[in-house]
């Protein structure tokens, strides 16, 4: 006779799982092992995307990258204890640059907590730092809305890291697949809509930007990667064309619209913003990387209009205005409210043909330096030929993603962002090592895009094992790593100085001359380049751009080179 199968039950990792893919988590980033091996297993098998890693931490880089792309929470998923730790790392970067990420670790046995059972760790206190929210599901049944509830947190206000804890004991659990739907159910009903909702906005402080806007004689628009993530780049268009007022993106903002546009103040900064008297300032903050809104770099007079999604950083910047809520939703009405009354400064206003003569003026003077061939290279020709290469491209438009102390520096002048979302970078922390974390949430995140990493020989040995993952998910990622044969690059010290039992070691700041990261990848069967000419590094370019297919390029530049911490001398 026949005899039914009974229905299969559910263990906490299908639970995970399947919470997962019914809210449109469809990526996630991870190291598995003990006890979430079969919870990746689970989710592939549901059609979510599993990117295996070698090493948690690059992982998370990529988990907060790929938030911040998509608007949706990129996930990291670790083991237990060691492997949590790792994950800290993209944790605590997501806070930093206010991306949304979920952490996900599985914990020790329950039942086995303070007697140093395998991996064992307080997890949820480990993250505390570093996440708006945590939960831990202590039985199978508190799954969903666990789950539900670390992804409604990592994007509400302003985004950032969340933590799901998942012990042992709770994952190897059962219940059967009616009891799972129901759950499932039930916790859909009771996520907290207030999470959801975006803030109310207030039409007096819209009606109070657009007045000061229009009274303002030198007027600019800064705008930032919290933009970005929103999405602005119409709205954003829409108002900077319409009112004619100069604009200025932060590294990451840049894109929303083309730094080739000609009201872009990219190339005239230190005027923009030594002179503007009124700054409408959307999704960035006024932190180091803006000089905290403050003199010598800004005017003392400088008004500042600041939109964001978070309430405590405009009470922190105590600005003239302060207009919360959503940037697209918030420029937009700006810029309806601005259509009943138009106004529009014009090509012939002093303001605007300060900004663009200033700009025209400094893009020339850094055209001469570009056109000048130094070989053995130094950071500028390589970069000119970079550039030029990935202009070629055309739409859409490769994202570049780019760390390094002189390499981020000179890139972030000379690249140029046509297109939104398309440069990754060190960001708020100057988070070192984030390179190819970024290149793989990018190529993920992104598949029509090709990925460019424009990278130090320092940044690029963070994670450098991940270019097997490159070669093994055959993404279309060209890392071109700067290869100045260190730390800032060659041996800088006063010889006088050198003393000591260990005077004879190698510099703190040097690795390996002449280190043949093109033969890494090809230990897995990627492509590698050598290039220190001009011709070498063209034909490089040509033949990996247009292969899409997994490739480092090292570029051997000179050891002495650039200045030692970049841009930031000052703080060394
Ligand atoms: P940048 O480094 O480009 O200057 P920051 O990361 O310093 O940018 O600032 C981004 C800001 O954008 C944060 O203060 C964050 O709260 C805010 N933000 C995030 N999402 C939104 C959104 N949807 N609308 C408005 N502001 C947002």
């Amino acid at each position: 006779a026949h005899v039914k199968n009974p229905p299969p039950a559910i263990d906490g990792n299908a639970l995970v799982s399947m919470c997962l893919s019914r809210v449109g988590i469809d990526r996630m980033f991870g190291v598995v092992g003990i006890p979430v091996t079969s919870l990746a297993n689970r989710a592939l098998a549901l059609g979510v995307r599993f990117i295996a890693f070698h090493n948690e931490q690059s992982a998370g880089y990529a988990a907060s990258a790929y938030g911040y792309l998509t608007g949706r929470p990129g996930v990291l998923l670790t083991v237990s204890g060691p492997g949590c730790v790792h994950g800290l790392a993209g944790l605590s970067n997501a806070a930093a640059n206010a991306w949304p990420m979920i952490l996900i670790s599985g914990s020790s046995d329950q039942s086995l907590i303070g007697r140093g059972d395998f991996q064992e760790l307080d997890q949820v206190a480990a993250v505390k730092p570093f996440s708006k929210f945590s939960a831990k599901a202590t039985d199978i049944t508190e799954i969903p809305k666990s789950v539900f509830s670390v992804v409604d947190w990592a994007v509400a206000g302003r985004p950032g890291g969340t933590y799901l804890d998942l012990p042992t004991d709770v994952l190897h659990q059962t219940v059967d697949e009616s009891e799972a739907e129901r759950l499932i159910a039930e916790a859909l009903k009771s996520r907290d809509k207030a999470l959801i909702e975006k803030p109310r906005i207030d039409n007096s402080k819209i009606k109070k930007a657009v007045e000061l806007l229009r009274s303002a004689q030198r007027p600019l628009i800064v705008f930032g990667k919290g933009a970005a993530y929103a999405k602005s780049e119409n709205e954003l268009t829409k108002l900077v064309e319409s009112t004619g007022i100069p604009f200025l993106p932060t590294p990451m903002g840049k894109g929303l619209l083309s730094d080739k546009h000609e009201l872009a103040a990219t190339a005239a900064r230190s005027l923009a913003i030594g002179k503007c008297d009124v700054a409408l300032v959307v999704g960035a903050r006024l932190n180091w990387l803006l000089h905290f809104g403050e003199p010598p770099k800004w005017s003392k007079d400088v008004k500042f209009i600041i939109v964001d999604v978070c309430e405590e950083e405009i009470e922190l910047r105590k600005p003239f205005s302060g207009i919360l809520g959503d940037a697209t939703e918030v420029v937009g009405m700006i810029h309806k409210e601005i259509k009943d009354d138009p106004f529009c400064l014009g090509k012939t206003h002093p303001w605007v043909e300060a900004v663009r003569n200033k700009g025209k003026d400094n893009v020339a003077k850094m055209e001469v330096q570009l056109s000048k061939v130094v070989v053995p290279f130094n950071f500028l020709t390589p970069m000119k030929i970079i550039r030029d290469a990935i202009l070629g491209v055309g739409s859409p438009a490769p994202v570049v993603v780019s760390e390094g102390a002189n390499t981020m520096d000179v890139g972030r002048s000379v690249l140029v962002q046509t297109e939104p979302r398309t440069r990754l970078d060190a960001g708020t922390w100057g988070t070192m090592g984030v390179g190819l974390g970024y290149c793989i949430a990018a190529a993920v995140a992104s598949p029509d895009r090709l990925v460019v990493a424009v990278e130090g020989d320092s940044g690029f040995g963070f994670s450098a094992m991940e270019v097997e993952t490159l070669v093994r998910y055959q993404l279309p990622v060209v890392v071109i790593v700067f290869n100045n044969g260190g730390v800032y690059g060659g041996d800088r010290r006063n010889p006088d100085e050198i003393t000591g039992p260990y005077k004879d070691d190698p510099a703190p700041t040097s690795f390996v001359p002449g280190a043949a990261y093109h033969i890494l990848i090809e230990a897995f069967g990627g492509k590698g380049y050598l290039a220190g000419t001009p011709d070498e590094l063209k034909s490089a370019l040509a033949e990996s751009f247009s292969a899409r297919k997994p490739a480092v390029i090292n570029v051997t530049i000179d050891p002495y080179a650039g200045a030692e911490s970049g841009r930031l001398q000052h703080k060394n």
